[in-house]
């Protein structure tokens, strides 16, 4: 070389990359350790001297051996270098994450880049590591993604009960019926409503209607499998879709929660409460041409039901 950097800025420049908050290792073509930075030794706990001519895959038993080599070959033989993102591969060493801030992350999330180093001969003997700690662009993200999950869950619910609201509810109604409309698979609906609920609100006050609408809630929720979706209909009107399910099998499930509620007995300010649900079932075994009409014939049913006297199930015909 013709302007050679002088002893300072060579020395400058060391100490440059001990101090620098991202890890940076020089690897030689058998992937020994060149270089060793301090970052490195306070995350691995390894010091550079012992770190020194080591074989990287022993240091770092974790790193997918094939992928990593291919990376660096293509580093060498391009003569360019390479990235790997942590939203892919979420690191390429396993570091504890410690950080304060970020602590439920369990590990140091990284960003790493590989380039090529050329020797005074031009030739291509080593390459250089640098490690990018991005824990808390991870845990950022992982905590917007949660608000998110949280934000869909409550717009998606209700709130007394848990159970999905009106709108969501016949979203996935719909979903059940252009699955039926697809594969032809039975698809029933039970629609029910509190007999003479307006009795306990004026009997027991608001609250305690509340509260019977909040266990009704939760038998519902003990009765139906878990690719039944449940949902409030209406103040003390509820709907459940049941998938692979005709209306014999729906009757069965409507007579059971039926019988169920008919035992429950709520307790509110050491008053018992007791009462009972009328229930409508109609399944889309004759032709449809709407998911709506299924909701049509299980209100008749369940209208039925009320005329009829209340505290029992009428399918649909
Ligand atoms: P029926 O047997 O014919 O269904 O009689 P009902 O008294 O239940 O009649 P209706 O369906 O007309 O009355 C429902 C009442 O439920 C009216 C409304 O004030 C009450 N309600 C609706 N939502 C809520 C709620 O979230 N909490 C409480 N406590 N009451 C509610
Ligand atoms: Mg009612
Ligand atoms: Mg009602």
């Amino acid at each position: 070389m013709n302007d050679p950097i002088d002893l300072n800025e060579f020395h400058w420049l060391l100490a440059i990359v001990q101090s620098i908050d991202v890890g940076v290792v020089v690897l030689d073509r058998d992937y020994c350790v060149q270089v060793w930075n301090a970052f490195m030794e306070n995350r691995s706990g390894v010091q550079p001297k012992d770190a020194h001519n080591q074989y990287f895959f022993n240091l770092f038993p974790e790193i997918d051996r094939q992928w990593f080599r291919r990376k660096v070959e293509s580093v060498v033989t391009l003569g360019t270098p390479a990235f790997t993102v942590w939203e892919q591969r979420p690191y390429l060493v396993r570091f504890k994450n410690y950080q304060p801030i970020t602590g439920q992350e369990a590990f140091m999330y990284q960003n790493t880049t590989l380039f090529p180093l050329r020797s005074t001969d031009s030739k291509i003997n080593h390459i250089c590591l640098v490690i990018y700690d991005v824990t808390d662009v991870a845990a950022n993200r992982h905590q917007l993604q949660a608000a998110n999950a949280q934000l869909q869950q409550l717009s998606s619910t209700d709130r007394l009960t848990g159970l999905y609201n009106r709108g969501h509810w016949e979203e996935n109604l719909k979903v059940a019926y252009a699955r039926h409309q697809r594969y032809g698979n039975a698809t029933s609906l039970v629609m029910f409503d509190i007999d003479h609920f307006k009795r306990v609100n004026d009997t027991y006050g608001h609250q305690a209607g509340d509260k019977v609408i909040e266990q009704v809630a939760r038998l519902v929720r003990e009765h139906v499998r878990d690719t039944d979706v449940a949902g409030r209909y209406g103040g003390e009107e509820f709907a459940v879709v049941l998938s692979d399910t005709d209306k014999s099998g729906a009757r069965d499930f409507a007579e059971r929660l039926r019988k169920a509620i008919e035992e429950l007995e709520v307790l509110h300010n050491g008053q018992s409460i007791r009462f009972t649900i009328s229930l409508g079932v109609a399944d889309l075994s004759q032709p449809s041409t709407n998911y709506t009409d299924l909701i049509t014939w299980a209100d008749h049913a369940l209208y039925a039901s009320k005329k009829v006297g209340r505290n029992r199930v009428t399918v649909y015909e």
